[in-house]
């Protein structure tokens, strides 16, 4: 398809996008009375519409029934969670007993560590990326203390080649052939979270294992935005939050996934408590701990019924649309956003470089040389909500859910006002 950088040609493409309708399923913020360009679904996804009347029910129920909404609500509370495991599973390829929801994403991830990060004198070292998310960093660092353990000599950070801003496969797969039989845990983050770059999750978890290593990736911005297979991609475990491309509200629950192979064993360590017991005797208030046969297992507290009720509202959008349709749009809107960054850049004299690789999602992440922060207050005064990153980088990431083609052009026009301002 020839893109044409023109609000004609836009507004064609958002005619033939069988997504478009779904824009009107969210809420958008307003500045200066217009709705925003949203760009910063990879941080806190818009809210749907539909969320409310989720958030009600449970309200209603707590109000009119209190104690029984727990046994006789139309959606009970002890079992809530398990409303969600099945849309889930689809969203990241798994099986639905692979998948629980709870707690938050590094709470989560410390929790699966105590389950699969246990290391000997032999085999104690992870392996990670290099300026990771800096929750992970302060999670690698502290469980390495925890475990008394140095960690300069523990963990290993991948790093990028000098002068170029995406990790190669090959020099991941070096990194763990070269730590071999030290290497106890690979932990990345699939989609990484400053350039965009998507890890080949599949080439990466298979040279792992085949290392002896255990595997686990940090979905937070993978989930609702790329194609994931972490059943068949053999992935040990995995979590994700569920507020950026997921739409569930801000600090909202965390789905985590384990692979079967792991479910029902009782030599693997784990941290426990009464919701990963099994339903059926867990009123029965006995001593022993009586593991649910799913994912479940790793459920500590009784499930924040409120907390998840919207990400159940989210996943049903995600059941109606599916992964399929929404990565269709999404490889469709982000080539024509990056296409309208190349040609303002012809327009303005000004230089952007976008540091996304091939490898990417809905995130485009954009060196602005030559500009300064305020050309991002300008963008954010006018209605486009971007995020900055030091030095110079804004990120732009179009949800497919609810940005339109013409959002995208409007932004080539802002952005190049902004430029020209100057
Ligand atoms: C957003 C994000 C987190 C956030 O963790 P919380 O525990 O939900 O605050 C963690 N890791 C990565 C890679 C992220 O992008």
């Amino acid at each position: 398809m020839k893109f044409q950088n023109t609000l004609s040609f836009a507004r064609e493409l958002d005619a033939q996008d069988a997504l478009a309708p779904y824009r009107n399923e969210f809420y958008f913020p307003k500045v200066k009375g217009s709705e925003v360009i949203y760009f910063t679904g990879n941080s806190l996804g818009l809210q749907p519409k539909r969320t409310q009347a989720y958030v009600d029910e449970i309200m209603k129920d707590w109000r009119e029934l209190a104690v029984e909404g727990h046994f006789y609500a139309d959606k009970p509370w002890w079992d809530y969670h398990e409303r969600l495991a099945e849309p889930l599973a689809k969203v990241v390829g798994a099986k639905p007993a692979e998948i629980s929801v709870m707690n938050t994403l590094t709470v989560n991830l410390h929790l699966l560590m105590v389950s699969f990060y246990r290391p000997t004198k032999k085999r104690y070292k992870i392996l990670c990326e290099e300026k990771a998310f800096p929750s992970d960093q302060y999670m690698f660092q502290s469980q390495i203390k925890f475990h008394k353990l140095d960690i300069s000599d523990t963990l290993i950070e991948i790093k990028k080649r000098e002068g170029e801003n995406f990790w190669r496969t090959e020099d991941v797969l070096a990194k763990i052939n070269e730590v071999g039989d030290e290497l106890a845990l690979v932990l990345i983050g699939g989609v990484n979270y400053y350039n965009g770059q998507v890890f080949d999750m599949k080439t990466i978890t298979r040279a792992a294992k085949k290392a002896g290593a255990f595997v686990g990736w940090d979905l937070a911005h993978a989930v609702g935005n790329i194609e994931l297979q972490l059943h068949d991609w053999d992935v040990d475990f995995a979590a994700w939050c569920s507020y950026k491309y997921m739409n569930s509200g801000p600090g909202n629950a965390s789905g985590i996934y384990i692979h079967e192979r792991y479910l029902n064993r009782r030599d693997i360590p784990r941290f426990e408590g009464w919701w990963g017991t099994k339903k059926e005797t867990r009123f029965l208030m006995q001593p022993q701990f009586d593991p649910m046969e799913t994912a479940d297992a790793w459920q500590i507290s009784c499930a924040p019924v409120l907390a998840i009720a919207p990400f159940l509202a989210s996943l049903e959008m995600f059941e109606e649309v599916g992964m399929q349709a929404l990565i269709k749009k999404r490889n469709l809107i982000v080539s024509y956003l990056e296409f309208v960054l190349e040609e303002i850049d012809k327009e303005v004299d000004s230089s952007f470089e976008i540091i996304t690789p091939e490898d990417r999602g809905t995130q485009l992440s954009v060196f602005l040389h030559g500009e300064g922060r305020p050309l991002f207050d300008y963008l954010m005064e006018n209605g486009v909500i971007t995020d900055w990153r030091e030095p110079n980088v804004i990120r732009l990431a179009p949800a497919p859910f609810y940005c339109s083609y013409e959002d995208m052009y409007r932004f080539g026009q802002i952005l190049k006002k902004g430029i020209l301002k100057k």
